[in-house]
C-alpha cells in the first residue's frame, strides 16, 4: 500500500466512522453491527499475537485499523449506554436491562413505574433493599405523624408481603433489546 493509498483509506474510515456516529445508536442495528465488527478486530488481533510474520505483513494496515479500533471502543460505549435501563437501583447501581423501545426504561421498570405510589415517597419494593428501605421510610412517617396508624398497619403488612415475595420473584429476564 502507497503513503497515497493508505491516506485516502483512512479517509475512507474515517468517513464511514462520522456516518456511523450519525446513525441512532439507541435503535440498536448500528451498535449491534458494530459490536459484531469490534469481536472480528479482536480476533484479527490475536491472530497478529499468535503469527509474527503476518503481524510484519500487516504493518500497512495497523495504523488504519487502530484508528478505527478506537472509533469503535467510542462508539460501542455510546450504544451500550444507549441501549440500557437507566433505572438506579436501592444500591445505587444502574438495573442495565435492556430497555423498550422509546423508552429510558426496561419492561420492568417501565412496568413498576406505572404502580408507584405518589404519595409518601416510598422505595420500590422489587429487591431486599427496597423492601429495607420502605420498612425505614414506614418507620419515619409513623414517628413523624405523617401516616396515620390505620393506614401504617396496612402499609406494614404489605411490606411484609413483598419481603416473602421478593426472593422469588425475577425482574431480570433476558429480554431482546429495542429494535
Ligand atoms: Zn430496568
Amino acid at each position: 500500500m502507497t503513503p497515497e493509498e493508505r491516506a485516502e483509506h483512512t479517509e475512507h474510515m474515517r468517513e464511514w466512522s462520522a456516518k456511523a456516529n450519525r446513525e441512532n445508536w439507541a435503535e440498536g442495528e448500528a451498535g449491534r453491527l458494530c459490536e459484531e465488527l469490534y469481536r472480528a478486530y479482536l480476533k484479527y488481533q490475536q491472530y497478529l499475537e499468535r503469527n509474527h510474520f503476518a503481524k510484519y505483513q500487516s504493518q500497512d494496515v495497523e495504523a488504519v485499523s487502530q484508528q478505527l479500533y478506537l472509533q469503535l471502543q467510542e462508539n460501542l460505549a455510546k450504544a451500550r449506554v444507549a441501549e440500557r435501563c437507566l433505572h438506579i437501583k436501592s444500591n445505587g447501581s444502574q438495573c442495565g436491562s435492556p430497555r423498550m423501545k422509546k423508552s429510558r426504561l426496561c419492561f420492568a421498570h417501565t412496568r413498576m413505574k406505572e404502580t408507584r405510589p405518589h404519595a409518601l415517597g416510598l422505595p420500590s419494593l422489587e429487591d431486599p433493599n427496597g423492601v429495607q428501605l420502605a420498612i425505614m421510610k414506614l418507620v419515619q412517617l409513623l414517628i413523624d405523624d405523617k401516616v396515620d396508624a390505620k393506614k401504617a398497619g396496612m402499609l406494614a403488612y404489605l411490606i411484609q408481603t413483598a419481603a416473602n415475595n421478593v426472593g422469588k420473584v425475577d425482574f431480570s429476564p433476558e429480554e431482546e433489546p429495542a429494535k
